[in-house]
């Protein structure tokens, strides 16, 4: 009340278009091109090369028929046919001839989007504490892409390359953690001892599988990092600069003033747990609201120079009274990210999957369309492949997901206990990748 960002609709636009992501976040390649550089503004390599995706090889043709498409990222939201040729978005038009196709799948009104990128997950399965099985959580229930969140640092990255991303049919990219061991184990956090902060072989590995690396995570939080929040920050972004790519940083009870963390966030970079718990007085100077529950200046200015405030729900780490105080003054999520990991899957959840993080926001009052932005478009623009994924554009990589709505009344919890009652419930029916059809599992 009475803040200067008072106008809800101009600051969720000005924040969540992709255009307010720097150029250097940008792939611009054409798809197909073999250009296998792209250089930033700043003359130096932002992404090292055009993604290329093998599983496409094995692809046949499928048809969707008869779907709301709904694809922000070409303003579609209406019923339209969309065909897949070669793993490749090959045509989307009202009405496309079914014969001839291979696979056709009529949909039924059900909702058809680009297969969704969570880009905050942990899915090193069976090594870190907190791996999930991509396959199931995230595939499965319409997440295409998954960005693993620092699972993995310098010294376990190859392992976690080998056993994971080759292996899960999700595609799976990762940004490493400043730390060597990622997270490992929850008896020490990863950050506690310093010297696990390593520059050198950050920038090495990040170098040795800038394929499949797209950025640097850190961990600031009183049981990750404690007193090392800071140095561990800027030694992230010491990394980050040296590689040119972004950098996310993990808030959580920060020993380190949350003024001073936010100061250093770059435009491009990514702010995650943006909306855990503040803006009361027990919450302190935990997060982007102050204990009188007002957006914080550091935080605003992170805003206007083009930092991404990332959603991370997770176990700890989404609360509805600071997302609803949050948008009372015009702050939306940038992106909408699950941060499943083991801990938070059962029967508790309280994430479950994407899709019931989305349903949270539709709640909250999204439409369709700027939540599924949040969760196609916008990340894809995040890690400079807004080309290649999250969107329905012809030639395109062919990953549709596939929803039912379901209406009724539907409980939703968030990381604190607190429970809301919602209209609309998005399910996962059927997701599409590298022309395969797959199941939900629950
Ligand atoms: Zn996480």
């Amino acid at each position: 009340m009475g803040h200067k960002h008072a106008d809800p609709q101009a600051r969720a636009h000005a924040h969540s278009a992709t255009h307010s992501i720097p150029r250097r976040h940008f792939l611009t390649a054409a798809v197909g091109t073999a250009a296998a550089l792209t250089t930033g503004l700043s003359g130096r390599r932002a992404f090292a090369s055009t993604p290329t995706f093998p599983e496409r090889e094995q692809a046949w043709d499928v048809l969707i028929r008869g779907g709301r498409v709904v694809d922000p990222s070409q303003g579609l939201n209406g019923r339209f046919d969309v065909g897949i040729r070669d793993g490749r978005i090959a045509e989307v038009a009202q009405v496309i001839d079914p014969a001839g196709w291979r696979e056709v799948i009529e949909v039924d009104g059900r909702i058809v989007t680009p297969g969704f990128i969570d880009l905050h997950a942990h899915v090193f399965e069976g090594i870190s504490h907190y791996g999930i099985n991509a396959d199931k959580y995230c595939l499965s229930r319409g997440s295409t892409t998954v960005l693993d969140l620092g699972s993995a640092g310098a010294q376990t990255f190859s392992s976690f390359r080998k056993n994971v991303i080759e292996v899960q049919a999700t595609r799976i990219r990762a940004l490493l953690n400043i730390s060597v061991t990622g997270m490992l184990t929850n008896l020490r956090g990863e950050l506690q001892d310093l010297e696990y902060a390593d520059v050198d072989r950050a920038i090495e590995t990040i170098e040795q599988h800038r394929d499949v690396i797209l950025g640097v995570k850190v961990r600031a939080g009183s049981d990750q990092s404690g007193p090392n929040d800071l140095i561990a920050v800027e030694r992230a972004l010491e990394v980050a600069e040296a590689v040119g790519l972004p950098m996310m940083m993990h808030i959580a009870s920060t020993v380190t003033p949350i003024d001073e963390l936010l100061r250093l966030l770059r435009p491009g970079d990514l702010l995650t747990h943006s909306f855990r718990r503040s803006g009361t007085p027990e919450s302190g100077d935990e997060g982007i609201l102050t204990s009188e529950g007002i957006l914080r200046t550091s935080a605003a200015d992170a805003l206007e120079r083009g930092v991404l405030f990332d959603v991370g729900h997770g176990q700890g780490s989404f609360s509805f009274d600071t997302m609803e105080m949050a948008m009372r003054q015009g702050v939306l999520p940038s992106t909408i990210s699950s941060d499943l990991h083991a801990y938070n899957i059962g029967e508790e959840g309280p994430v479950y999957d994407l899709p019931t993080t989305i349903s949270k926001f539709l709640y909250l009052g999204l439409s369709l369309e700027e939540a599924v932005r949040r969760t196609t478009a916008t990340p894809a623009a995040a890690v400079g492949w807004d080309v290649q994924i999250g969107t329905l554009r012809v030639g395109a990589e062919g990953d549709v997901a596939i929803f039912e709505m379901q209406t009724g009344e539907h409980r939703f919890v968030d990381s604190y206990g607190a429970v809301r009652v919602g209209q609309e419930k998005l399910v996962p029916w059927r997701t599409i990748k590298g022309g395969r059809t797959y199941l939900p599992q629950w």
